[in-house]
């Protein structure tokens, strides 16, 4: 058999020498194109230049460096006679290993000063052509197109000796071929910005689409403007909606409060929501992050907030910041388990720790805080296009004049945290009732088909979120080595109080050095009336007094919901007979 052939044309050099030093030594005849082939000979590896084969130099200042039959024919040759017969006759050799980065198109066309002729020059031809032609015929050529897989290759190629098997061809072609969609995707966005003709296809938001443009700005006259760039990863449906929704909801809170806010969403709504307000040391260490190196800026106050107030649903979040993502919060982000983000801009510091996150799957989007979005939205259901206004009420002090409770103080702080809830509450699915303290949501109940149940649901966690404050759960003492996650669960059975019974008993008792006793009801009873000032809004009107009296079990003093059910009456009667003080709003806040 004659001695196989590898073409290495990349761009991106990392780990090419090593990776040429141990397919040479493993008995591969290399060829590469003009830069490629330099630095591979250049450490001493001995490669052919690829206009040796072609005979044909390259040209055209690089546009030209690959493309030719004498390449094209080596690759996409068949192991069938005729496709033998025709490379023997014009003298091609076969060849099976393809090693090909493109050139960086995204990231030429993020710096500032990029001009169109500077985003053309970046379009990669040859490079695209060696990919789609090697992963065409992938039932004989392998085609490497991510330098981390050089290191499996090589082992797969030794091992088997030199045949790396069909599995692993069929996995890296898939990757090729999803390398060059999302470059393709990259270069139309591009243009469609630049020549705003084309029409945003109706159904890609959620593909592997690395920039996304829109058809105009805020009107038709105006240049497209871009929502938002995909810095890493390649964000899902869900993903998007949440990144979407929740930038939306930091946006205009803070607008509407002046400090930066964090939003932490699962499922289409929030499970925590806030504004940068300083922590104390309790709250650093019922947040987690009392024992983070860098100091807490207000954005990193937000983002431990929202990530904090109900840490079991916070597991996998998507986040949404209204300022660039600054080191502190990329920290704080880094050692929780998350699934992506969205804010507009990263530090450079900050982008390299998220990049890093979930070996470098972790899904970064920067949006454009220019960015508005179209006033008209619109839905498919079952085949059926619903539209809408987008909801564009505002939400802030004046909302809340019409105090219809004979107490009728509202402090600021009471009044941050009635808007921060009325927002939040604004892009969480209905039916939705929120409770705030401290510039927080502390329990959110979303998607519930009855008022009581979100009241509840939100009052529930606004408990335990309470009694994570208590001194005997910050004195847990948890084993060394116990992980982040195992202790918000082992936390959340505690303070809920669960009976636990054989091994779940068993496994909780191992997290701690020595017996832990369990809150007791007294305990409990004491430490809840502990909790005042709490602030609640509801997405829509009370129909029964049970909510007020709910709400008022979990600290709540300052109450705000619209205005219309036949029993307003009564549920003033109730906060009156708390001394809670009450706005009836003319905003209902349904959201779906
Ligand atoms: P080198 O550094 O080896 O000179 O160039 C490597 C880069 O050239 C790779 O990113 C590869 O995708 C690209 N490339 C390979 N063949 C061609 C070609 O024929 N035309 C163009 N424009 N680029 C090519």
């Amino acid at each position: 058999m004659s001695q196989p052939i590898a073409l290495l044309s990349v761009y991106d050099k990392t780990g090419l020498l090593d990776f040429a030093k141990g397919l040479s030594s493993a008995g591969v005849r290399l060829l590469g194109s003009g830069g490629t082939a330099k630095k591979i000979r250049e450490a001493g590896i001995s490669i052919e230049d690829v206009s040796d084969i072609t005979k044909a130099p390259e040209m055209l200042g690089g546009r030209v460096k690959t493309l030719h039959p004498a390449v094209h024919g080596g690759i996409l040759a068949r192991s069938i006679p005729s496709d033998e017969q025709d490379l023997a006759t014009q003298g091609i050799a076969p060849i099976s290993i393809v090693v090909c980065n493109l050139y960086p198109f995204t990231s030429t066309i993020s710096q500032p000063n990029c001009t169109l002729a500077d985003a053309v020059e970046e379009i990669d031809i040859g490079g695209v052509t060696l990919l789609r032609a090697a992963a065409k015929n992938h039932a004989r050529v392998s085609v490497i197109s991510d330098p981390a897989d050089y290191t499996e290759f090589l082992d797969a190629w030794k091992s088997g000796n030199g045949d790396v098997g069909q599995n692993l061809r069929s996995k890296l072609a898939l990757k090729a071929f999803e390398m060059t969609a999302q470059y393709d995707e990259a270069i139309s966005g591009y243009f469609r910005e630049q020549y705003a003709s084309a029409e945003l296809p109706k159904d890609k938001l959620a593909g592997a689409v690395q920039r996304i443009a829109l058809r105009y700005g805020a009107n038709p006259h105006q240049k497209p403007a871009q929502a938002f760039a995909i810095l890493c990863g390649s964000p899902g449906y869900i993903n998007l909606l949440d990144a979407l929704n929740s930038y939306a909801l930091v946006k205009e809170l803070e607008e509407a409060l002046g400090l930066p806010a964090a939003a932490s969403f699962k499922h289409v709504s929030p499970a925590g929501v806030a504004v940068g307000i300083e922590l104390n040391e309790t709250e650093k260490k019922v947040y987690g992050v009392d024992d983070l190196k860098e100091a807490l800026t207000p954005l990193a106050c937000a983002y431990a907030r929202a990530r904090g107030a109900d840490r079991m649903s916070s597991f996998g979040d998507f986040i949404g910041l209204s300022a660039p993502c600054d080191l502190a919060t990329a920290k704080i982000i880094s050692r929780e388990v998350s699934d992506g983000i969205i804010a507009p801009g990263y530090s450079p510091e900050a982008l390299d720790v998220l990049s890093k996150k979930k070996g470098g799957k972790y899904c970064v989007l920067e949006i454009d805080p220019a960015y508005v979005p179209e006033d008209v939205e619109t839905k498919q259901v079952y085949g059926v296009h619903l539209q809408q206004r987008r909801n564009s009420a505002k939400i802030d002090a004046a909302l809340f004049n019409n105090i219809v409770t004979q107490s009728k103080g509202l402090p600021k702080e009471a009044l941050t945290d009635l808007i921060l809830a009325t927002l939040a509450l604004k892009y969480t699915q209905s039916n939705s009732v929120a409770y705030a303290k401290n510039g927080a949501i502390i329990g959110l109940g979303a998607g519930q088909q009855s008022r009581i149940h979100c009241t509840r649901l939100a009052g529930g966690k606004a408990d335990l979120w309470w009694l994570r404050h208590h001194p005997r759960v910050l004195a847990l003492p948890f084993k060394k080595g116990v992980k982040r996650a195992e202790k918000a669960n082992a936390i959340d059975l505690f303070v809920s109080g669960e009976v636990l019974e054989g091994g779940e008993k068993a496994q909780w008792e191992g997290m701690f050095d020595g017996a832990v006793e369990a809150l007791g009801t007294q305990e409990k009873t004491e430490w809840a009336a502990q909790l005042d000032g709490v602030s609640c809004s509801s997405d829509a009107f009370f129909p029964f007094a049970d909510n007020v009296h709910r709400a008022r079990k979990s600290g709540v003093r300052y109450l705000a919901a619209p205005s219309g059910s036949v029993m307003d009456e009564e549920c003033v009667k109730a906060a009156d007979e708390h001394g809670i003080v009450f706005a009836h709003t003319t905003l209902r806040l349904f959201h779906h």
